[in-house]
């Protein structure tokens, strides 16, 4: 006999809710995950009415549910946000281009604008470029790095005031794990926290943090979301994925163990002392830093000096990239809000129009209808 839903009593239970057990009908699953994040939003006071929040998108399951819900919820609740998707176009060929044909399938779905920002215009090196330098170890520390800062700028360009990544709470109690194992102490204490913001940092936060990975699955198979699951063609973080899995044995013991390793998290408290310095700016790119030169600057130097050892001559491409120019962080809000009017005038300048599929062919842009400068060249 068809066991009945626990929460409606009228439905046929389909599902078994991994974070509680529950056996539950699909309507009922969508609403609790819904309200759930609704929840986190609301208690973790994310927004103000009005705010432009951008959608980190990479495509992926996380944050395509994540769009998707933000939306949903944006209506439901009059939340009064514009919605963006922002994306970083890492330049890993068979993956990240693949991945970003999904978010554009994405962004006519939803009818989100959409950005995409690359590591090539910004840095002036694709990941494939890096790991044909540095080889498959450690390109993930390029990666990361050069992320949070390609986020940072692509918002600045959108003239965004926030941005919320599909972290779900399996990540951030692997980042919990990690943290402790490391013992890096002032990040166990930053990594708990649903809102990362101020000293110059765009303020970002996790609507996810307490969904579970398995109901994120769940619910963009219910949903018949259209995601990208292939995984990055290069090496992973080892490190993440030995705590990864320790992470998934823990939970098929203890469903809850994810729960109670970010409650356990949350409860650290960080002494004062161990806690990071105040940043100020990278002297070359005007970045946020606690040194004088950024990480991602001091990435970039270690790359180009490898050059003539490697043989490849990128030189002339360097003086391309914007992060090169010596601006402070502040002045960044400035020169986007430039580019945006000057994108706007349909003057003829070199297409800064990051979203642009370079059918302008990189010398005329004449987009003049967004000024929302999210549209791109059409
Ligand atoms: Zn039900
Ligand atoms: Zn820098």
């Amino acid at each position: 006999m068809p066991r009945q839903c626990d929460i409606c009593q009228r439905a046929r239970a389909i599902i078994r809710r991994p974070k509680t057990g529950q056996r539950i009908c699909k309507e009922c699953f969508f609403h609790v995950f819904e309200t759930e994040v609704h929840h986190t939003i609301v208690d973790g006071r994310l927004f103000s009415p009005g705010d432009r929040v951008g959608i980190g998108a990479s495509g992926g399951k996380d944050s395509t549910v994540l769009a998707y819900v933000m939306k949903t919820l944006n209506e439901r609740y009059s939340y009064g946000l514009e919605l963006f998707l922002l994306s970083v176009d890492e330049g890993i060929a068979g993956y990240r281009d693949d991945s970003l044909e999904t978010v554009k399938r994405n962004k006519e779905q939803y009818g989100l604008p959409l950005m995409i920002v690359s590591y090539e215009q910004l840095y002036g090196w694709s990941m494939d470029s890096i790991v044909e330098a540095v080889g498959r170890k450690n390109n993930c520390t390029f990666c990361g790095v050069f992320r949070r800062q390609a986020l940072d700028r692509g918002a600045l360009m959108l003239d965004l005031d926030h941005i919320v990544t599909g972290h779900n709470a399996d990540d951030v109690a692997e980042t919990i794990l990690m943290n402790l194992l490391r013992g890096d102490i002032p990040r166990l204490g930053r990594c708990t926290e649903i809102t990362t913001a101020g000293d110059g940092y765009m303020g970002r936060s996790k609507p996810f943090k307490y969904a579970y990975e398995k109901e994120i699955v769940m619910y963009a198979y219910l949903k018949r979301l259209d995601y990208f699951s292939t995984e990055c063609t290069y090496s992973p973080n080892a490190y993440r994925g030995y705590a990864r899995q320790f992470l998934k044995d823990l939970e098929s013991v203890r469903p809850s163990a994810i729960i109670d390793i970010i409650h356990s998290g949350e409860a650290i408290k960080v002494s004062e002392e161990v806690q990071a310095q105040k940043p100020s700016s990278c002297e070359r790119c005007g970045y946020i830093s606690s040194n004088a030169v950024c990480k991602a600057c001091a990435l970039l130097e270690g790359l180009e000096r490898g050059i003539p050892k490697l043989g490849i001559s990128r030189s002339a491409k360097h003086f391309e990239r914007q992060a090169v120019e010596p601006v402070h962080f502040e002045r960044l809000r400035e020169k986007a809000h430039e580019m945006r009017r000057r994108r706007m005038c349909g003057d003829s300048n070199p297409c800064t129009t990051t979203s642009c599929d370079d059918s302008c062919h990189g010398t005329t842009c004449a987009c003049t209808t967004d000024d929302d400068g999210a549209g791109g060249c059409h």
